[in-house]
């Protein structure tokens, strides 16, 4: 199928992100979020972050005047004209398996619904369609403009023809797609989130201060950043529910969250958003 307009549900961090690189890489692109706070913070981020693309000589004006001509919608009544659906919404299973079952009844017969969820079972969202052949996950990475790859994520239904199509587009909006299949946390967060979890326990066993931790890995293992300051980028609550996912869905103790990381969760301490986390913003 030729994809020529994209409907990205949800216009938080991610997806306005996405409908930003849809945009400049040429798709027409609708957008449509439930809050109308959300719909203006969007289209306010996008008009920033393309300015700033367009001064450092990395997009052209017509991407940047592209991107100014996205539709934020409230609700899905144009999704019928879109080519492919890209779910983008808040990480609540309930909320995603309804918004699927919303998808299904309002996109065309044919078309592709694809999620960015960073640790909800594709096979399940799949479940929840008549569909589960044209369901997939594309992983996007935060801040998607900047950010090259895209965990491209095979549920168990997940057709050959969806998976090339989806692995065409991501190249087609200048993105590295990899192959995943579906497991919990898939391959980036199976591997980073642990790590998180594992300097938060050095932190809490005083092996280390933030600071000494975050340089170690920075200076020692070329990490362009450290841990800590990536999970308060990330969002501690974020982190947190990962490592609950990894340690239900595997039932294994190595996943078992930091009493750290939780007991900051309970403060409020989210991090960047909430202007605390591991440091003072
Ligand atoms: P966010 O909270 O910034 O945005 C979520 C948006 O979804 C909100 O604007 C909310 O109003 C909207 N929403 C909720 N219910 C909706 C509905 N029924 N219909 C339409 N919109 C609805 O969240 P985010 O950080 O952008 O995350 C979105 C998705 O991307 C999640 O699945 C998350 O796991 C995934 N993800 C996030 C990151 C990250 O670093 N933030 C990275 C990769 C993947």
């Amino acid at each position: 199928m030729t994809i020529k307009h994209i409907f990205v549900v949800g216009a938080g961090t991610m997806g306005n992100g996405i409908a930003q690189v849809a945009a400049t890489s040429g798709y027409q692109v609708t957008c449509m979020d439930v809050q109308p706070a959300a719909l203006e913070k969007a289209k306010a981020a996008i008009g920033q972050s393309t300015a700033k693309l367009f001064e450092k000589g990395m997009i052209t004006a017509k991407q940047k005047s592209a991107a100014d001509s996205i539709q934020f919608v409230s609700n899905m009544d144009t999704m019928k004209d879109a080519d492919l659906v890209i779910e983008a919404a808040t990480e609540n299973p309930e909320v995603k398996l309804r918004i699927f079952k919303d998808m299904n009844a309002n996109a065309r017969e044919g078309v592709i619904l694809a999620s960015n969820t960073s640790s909800i079972s594709i096979t399940k969202i799949a479940a929840n369609t008549k569909c589960p052949d044209r369901v997939i996950g594309m992983h996007f990475m935060n801040p998607v403009p900047l950010m090259k790859l895209v965990e491209v994520i095979r549920g168990l239904g997940t057709s050959d023809e969806t998976t090339q199509t989806i692995v065409e587009l991501c190249r087609a909006m200048g993105k590295e797609p990899v192959e995943a299949n579906d497991s919990p946390g898939f391959i980036s967060n199976r591997i980073l989130c642990p790590m998180i979890n594992e300097a938060v326990f050095a932190l809490q066993e005083g092996v280390g201060t933030p600071e000494a931790i975050d340089q170690v890995m920075k200076l020692g293992m070329n990490h362009p950043m450290g841990p800590l300051a990536l999970a308060d980028l990330i969002g501690l609550d974020v982190v947190l529910f990962i490592m609950e996912v990894l340690q239900k869905e595997l039932g294994e103790d190595k996943y078992r969250p930091a009493y750290l990381l939780r007991k900051m969760v309970d403060a409020g301490r989210l991090g960047r958003k909430s202007g605390r986390g591991f440091y003072q913003y």
